[in-house]
């Protein structure tokens, strides 16, 4: 084949003048396909593109029997160019008919070709269809042109995709990344059923202008835009906030390999040199890279295909001059957020009234960022692996959050049933608010007490719309996180004292600061730990420096003047704790006597038991607390020695075994020997199942998210309590790892919604 006339840059000139002729986008992509071959002296050019059940169609071409254009189809896998499509890799042959892919197709005519040079059309990864050049003689197409006609299908992807000639329909199972309806399994992060379009908390730039006009000014923009990347990337490094984006340092190192990757940097540099914008030319590299990695099998390749990834898009936005999340303008009415991780405050940065659910790469059930989503009532999922490359933005979504699924561009079919599935959500929440003016009752006659939690004032909303008895656990740290600095002892009293007014004499049990483990303040220096878990945290840090805690002690006592004040400690391990806790209380006490404030009219105190060895001191406890709240989240991670925050362990380990339970009734027989009130605030309390389990066990008091009041309650109104507990005591000997199905079973037969 002789050489290209004019190379790729004056192709790319010839693709854009076609791109914006008048035409319907047939004639332009037919019009495409003569420009590639009169550009690259090539007697054939074909454009496959991508079409639902995962077939090839022939949509435009030069040189091949016109006749043969929307009649030739190929499956993907299925000869040279569903080849292509499957491995999303080039094939350079110089006598494709001795290749043993090939499949002969009599109505095209391509016998007479001997070389073929086909690449796959790529948008993030995706195939959206194959471009094909072929010539008579035998030869191997030079590098150069193998370049020029990738650099073509990058532009001819845009073009398809602007022209909405992606196929988007149908397809049962992710394969191959192609553009179809996805169906992901992933963790259920917060319940409930979202319907909405695809939103990237870091967006993804569209690159809309692909040729260059001068390519020494994109050169020079793209020397800018690393310079700025490799700078955001170490004071990201600096920066202590990224923790609380949950960002972690080995990715940012990983960050900066990337960032200083002279192979990378110079790709892009090659690609800007045949004519295309530095955004079109960062994309190129990106895709290429996705599109192979996105194939290994290696999971830790994967994920640095991940990183890579990220980083890339960091790169776009640079150049772009985007801000680095998603803007209040660029949101749907129906924001479903995609990120790989979040900090609680980035979601509540969003505007409530538009964002319908979240998905995120990472993220564990009691991480901060899902305890904030289920406070607002956000379906979430977490551990959606690779989600970020299967979804565009603005795809429609559907989140599953009670399935912990996820469905990207689903069919309508699906789409139709979760509308259904919502309307029957709707009337359900209908029949709940009904029962909001009802006391929980069991059949026989046990009056169980539900709370809820709560951390944020815009959780309080929902007291009154839940009918809860009052706030089981108010997470004071979560003004804490969610600030840029200390929050003022005014400034907490406040949100103290909204709270008291909101709970209008319901009783509500503020639990003092606890940060540490998972619980990070951004612009509070934490020494690093090995094992922060089990590090200085919570009542240890409040106790070592004061402080903070009696500052926080008397905006509590400030704002509860004149009423019932219910204070309780965090992570307690022994006795002397609270009673050192005590005195500062004491002392807090005299300081605002002195000082003619009006105190509580009553103050509580109580303790979490959340670490184990707290419950072999029940009985010392006795004189020194007036109620204790389990925290089943910790007591679980600690008993099973297994890290909340790790995705891998999550729900490894179940409430409902026979030992969690075993030693939850333990407490609860100690403490009814010892007068102690006794509730439980952790998240298994919010799950009906798990709810009637404990109170099989004994509990009679349980705080849970406003949002699962109206289950839970509605499963208490059907509840035999003395039933239960007549067969579930002999179970917590058992040795299987969990009650949950007999528990199921119970239900059935006693006919209890769960
Ligand atoms: C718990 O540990 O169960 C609990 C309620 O506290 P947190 O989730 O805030 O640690
Ligand atoms: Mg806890």
């Amino acid at each position: 084949m002789a050489i290209s006339v004019g190379g790729p840059r004056v192709l790319l000139r010839r693709l854009r003048e076609v791109m914006a002729e008048p035409e319907s986008a047939q004639k332009r992509l037919e019009k495409v396909a003569v420009s590639i071959a009169a550009n690259m002296v090539a007697e054939v050019c074909s454009i496959y593109l991508v079409r639902p059940g995962l077939q090839l169609e022939l949509f435009a071409t030069e040189g091949l029997n016109p006749s043969s254009v929307h009649k030739t189809i190929l499956n993907v896998g299925e000869g040279l160019v569903g080849h292509i499509a499957a491995e999303a890799e080039t094939l350079n042959l110089p006598d494709a008919q001795s290749h043993p892919a090939f499949a002969y197709r009599p109505e095209t005519g391509e016998e007479a070709y001997s070389s073929f040079l086909g690449v796959p059309i790529l948008r993030l990864g995706r195939t959206l269809g194959v471009l094909v050049v072929q010539n008579r003689t035998q030869r191997t197409y030079s590098e150069e042109e193998v370049e020029a006609l990738q650099i073509t299908a990058m532009v001819l992807a845009e073009m398809i995709i602007a022209e909405g000639m992606a196929a988007t329909d149908e397809g049962d199972e992710p394969k191959l990344g192609l553009v179809s309806s996805i169906h992901l399994k992933a963790t259920s992060l917060a319940k409930g059923i979202a319907i909405g379009h695809a939103v990237f908390h870091e967006p993804r730039v569209n690159v809309e202008k692909l040729i260059a006009d001068d390519t020494s000014v994109e050169q020079q923009r793209l020397d800018a835009a690393i310079i700025s990347l490799r700078e955001a990337v170490e004071k990201m490094m600096h920066d202590s906030d990224i923790v609380r984006g949950g960002e972690h340092r080995d990715i940012l190192e990983v960050y900066r390999m990337y960032a200083y990757d002279r192979g990378w940097v110079r790709k892009i540099e090659e690609a800007i040199s045949t004519g295309l914008t530095a955004e079109a030319a960062v994309e190129r590299v990106q895709n290429d890279t996705l599109a192979r990695l996105l194939r290994q099998p290696d999971p830790y390749l994967r994920d640095r295909l991940h990183d890579f990834d990220d980083l890339t898009n960091r790169l776009l936005r640079i150049l772009a001059g985007r801000p680095a999340t998603a803007s209040a303008e660029d949101l749907p009415e129906d924001a479903i957020i995609f990120a790989r991780n979040m900090g609680p405050a980035d979601l509540l940065d969003y505007d409530r009234d538009r964002v319908r659910g979240l998905v995120l790469e990472e993220g564990g059930a009691t991480s901060h960022v899902a305890i904030v989503a289920r406070a607002l009532g956000l379906p979430m999922i977490g551990r959606a692996e690779n989600v970020l490359q299967l979804v565009d933005s603005a795809d429609p979504i559907i989140v599953d959050g009670d399935l912990g699924e996820l469905y990207v561009r689903p069919s309508r079919d699906i789409e139709a049933s979760y509308a259904e599935k919502l309307k029957f959500i709707a009337r359900r929440e209908a029949q709940y608010a009904k029962l909001r003016d009802k006391h929980a009752i069991t059949l026989d006659k046990h009056r169980i007490q539900l709370y809820m939690n709560a951390g944020l004032l815009v959780d309080i909303d929902h007291l009154d719309e839940s009918g809860a008895d009052g706030i089981g656990l108010f997470r004071t740290e979560f003004q804490f996180m969610i600030a840029s600095k200390f929050p003022r002892l005014d400034e907490q009293a406040a949100v103290y004292r909204s709270v008291l007014d909101a709970a209008k004499m319901r009783r509500v049990v503020f639990r003092s600061l606890d940060i540490g483990g998972d619980k990070v303040i951004s612009y509070m220096n934490q020494a690093e730990e090995e094992n922060p878990a089990l590090g200085w945290r919570a009542i240890r840090m409040s106790l070592d420096r004061p402080a903070l805690l009696r500052s926080q002690l008397r905006a509590l006592l400030r704002a509860g003047g004149g009423e019932e004040l219910d204070l309780m400690f965090p992570m307690v391990s022994e006795t002397d704790e609270v009673i050192r806790a005590r005195e500062l209380v004491e002392k807090e006490i005299l300081f605002l006597t002195r000082h003619g404030y009006e105190l509580p009219s009553s103050i509580k105190i109580g303790v979490m038991l959340e670490v184990p060895s707290l419950i072999w001191q029940i009985s010392a406890l006795a004189k020194h607390v007036d109620f204790i709240s389990v925290g089943s989240n910790d007591l679980l991670q600690f008993l099973f020695a297994s890290d909340r925050a790790s995705p891998r362990l999550t729900g490894r380990y179940d409430t409902l075994s026979p030992a969690f339970l075993k030693i939850l009734h333990q407490i609860v027989v100690e403490c009814h020997v010892h007068e102690i009130p006794l509730s439980l605030c952790g998240e298994m309390a919010g799950n009906p199942i798990e709810a009637m389990a404990l109170i099989g066990i004994g509990f009679r008091n349980i705080s849970m998210s406003a949002s699962s009041i109206g289950p839970v309650k509605d499963m208490v109104l059907s509840l035999d309590a003395s039933a239960l507990e007549q067969e579930l005591m002999p179970r917590l000997d058992d040795s299987s790892k969990s009650l949950r199905p007999d528990l199921e079973a119970f239900a059935l037969r006693y006919e209890i919604p769960l």
